[in-house]
């Protein structure tokens, strides 16, 4: 039985049929015998369309009330990724960045993860459920809800990966792994199988960004090997590790 993190992306959760697709993934996990924690972004355009909101009432928005606003997305998804689950009879709850024991730094709206407490979620894993995670959010020391700059979903499931000590990480999007460039921009970009955290955050400089570079960082710092992958098919994705021998 293994311990498996996965992430959707705004896209992978973008409509109804979309968290349908992604509840029955889970469950196919599940019935394969795994324990599943997944991580997942507010349905795409959602995080935008609150920003833009806030923008129209304010020229200058608070960023202590943008944190408070943008958090509602993923809150959203978590709950109806959970009730998608709960239609194909898998016990799942979910946690927002504060139940998750996800602490984190910095200004508002740029927050950093500090440390995560897991007990929560040890809990429902050991009870057998499972964990649907709100990624792109934390509670501030001095209990502010925090978000972790855009993409920051991505940072939230590699953090939660390493704290729970993950047997598997994978980031689930609407690509099927790391291409030499954008596959969507580029027409013949190629699929690389394996690529280092470096070569990610080279490229992330360079402007063809798949993840957000924070969470490249801090897979590279503590170690956590990690999958990209499509949400859509089954289609070996790219590895990302520290070392790699086919580019
Ligand atoms: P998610 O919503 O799952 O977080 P993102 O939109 O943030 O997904 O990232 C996935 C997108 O990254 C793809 O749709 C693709 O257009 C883009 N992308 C940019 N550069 C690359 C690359 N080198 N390889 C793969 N995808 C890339
Ligand atoms: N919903 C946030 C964003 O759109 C975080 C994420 O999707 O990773 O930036
Ligand atoms: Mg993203």
């Amino acid at each position: 039985m293994a311990l498996i993190v996965q992430k959707y992306g705004g896209t992978s959760v973008g409509s109804l049929d979309r968290i349908r697709n992604v509840a029955n993934r889970i469950k196919r996990l599940r019935d394969e015998g795994n324990q599943v924690v997944a991580v997942v972004s507010a349905m795409g355009g959602v995080t935008d369309k609150l920003i833009a909101m806030a923008n129209d009432l304010n020229d200058e928005p608070a960023e202590r009330e943008l944190d408070v606003l943008l958090s509602t997305g993923e809150q959203q998804s978590i709950a109806l990724v959970s009730m998608a689950l709960h239609e194909l009879g898998i016990e799942a709850v979910s946690v927002t960045g504060r139940q998750a024991g996800i602490k984190t730094t910095g200004s508002h709206t740029r927050g950093k993860i500090d440390a995560i407490d897991p007990s929560l979620m040890r809990q429902y894993i050991d009870d057998d459920k499972v964990v649907i995670c709100a990624g792109f959010q934390g509670l501030r020391e001095d209990g502010m809800i925090h978000t972790l700059g855009r993409g920051g979903s991505d940072l939230s499931a590699i953090a939660v990966a390493a704290s729970l000590n993950a047997d598997v990480c994978q980031i689930l999007t609407d690509v099927d792994g790391v291409y030499t460039c954008d596959p969507r921009v580029v027409k013949d970009a190629r699929k690389m199988p394996e690529v280092s955290y470096d070569e990610m955050l080279e490229m992330a400089s360079s402007g063809t960004k798949v993840m957000q570079s924070r969470s490249v960082e801090f897979a590279k710092k503590y170690g956590v090997i990690f999958e990209v992958r499509s949400s859509l098919n089954d289609n070996p994705g790219t590895i990302v590790t520290e070392e790699h021998d086919n580019m």
